[in-house]
């Protein structure tokens, strides 16, 4: 399975166009319907069913997105996803954790360990396909032409990459998409209502506090020590790129 699917992404990028999602869960009729359902919308699935399993598959060949159970054996959810963070080839790939508690506490974090999304057992496919598509559409959108620049920082939209007084930046799907949109409208105080419409899309349901873990991510990557905060945070209003942080 991952075999066939390595060779045709060699080929001609994602698995002939459509994307790979690896989902990892060792529940096995959950992942069963999981498979059946993104099959349904086209994407080519691979299964890992424990996180050792799933980071081999991971080194072997970097599926498009992971969906992420938490609780799994061998190798937790959380622990996998900081190994893929940590590697440089797939510090970059999508991930969206599946908790199994709705307790905000377990959302924030999984985000802090670097996912790029989560959702609740138990969920509706429906949600569930919504994140993925959107997560999907984040991580591969459409990179727009030149650069865009502020203060120190810049970036390359083409080569998709970020650098802030020329040292290179690494930045997730989300807080890449997240700056962009900043940069294109610097100084502008967005609500996080705003923020979610511009980068995670107008379909999709996400509790507005996401905003702010991904805000403490881009902060963390894009401020180096002793530099400038760029993000400034509006009380009661939202969040800027700004050089008058205070
Ligand atoms: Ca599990």
């Amino acid at each position: 399975m991952i075999r066939a699917a390595t060779v045709e992404r060699a080929r001609g990028g994602e698995a002939g166009g459509r994307a790979v999602v690896l989902v990892v869960e060792d529940e096995a009729a959950l992942a069963t319907m999981l498979r059946y359902n993104l099959e349904k919308q086209g994407y080519v699935v691979e299964e890992a069913a424990d996180g050792q399993e799933a980071l081999t598959r991971i080194a072997e060949a970097p599926p498009d997105l992971v969906l992420l159970d938490w609780m799994l054996p061998t190798v937790s959810g959380l622990e996998v996803c900081r190994q893929i963070r940590r590697r440089p080839q797939t510090r970059d790939l999508p991930v969206i954790m599946v908790t199994a508690r709705a307790e905000d506490q377990d959302a924030v974090r999984g985000l802090n360990t670097g996912a790029d999304d989560y959702i609740a057992k138990p969920f509706s496919i429906e949600a569930l396909l919504a994140r993925v598509r959107a997560l999907l559409r984040r991580a591969s959108a459409v990179p727009g032409k030149g650069k865009l620049s502020f203060h120190d920082i810049t970036m390359d939209l083409a080569a998709h990459r970020v650098y802030r007084n020329d040292r290179p930046v690494h930045l997730g799907p989300t807080e890449f998409r997240l700056l962009e949109f900043l940069m294109q409208h610097p100084r502008r105080v967005f609500t996080r209502e705003e923020l979610l419409d511009a980068v995670w899309g107008k379909d999709i349901h996400v509790e507005p506090r996401t905003v702010d873990v991904h805000i403490r991510r881009l902060r963390k990557s894009i401020n180096g020590e002793g530099e400038l905060d760029v993000v400034r945070t509006v009380r009661a209003a939202g969040y800027a790129l700004d050089t008058d942080a205070i």
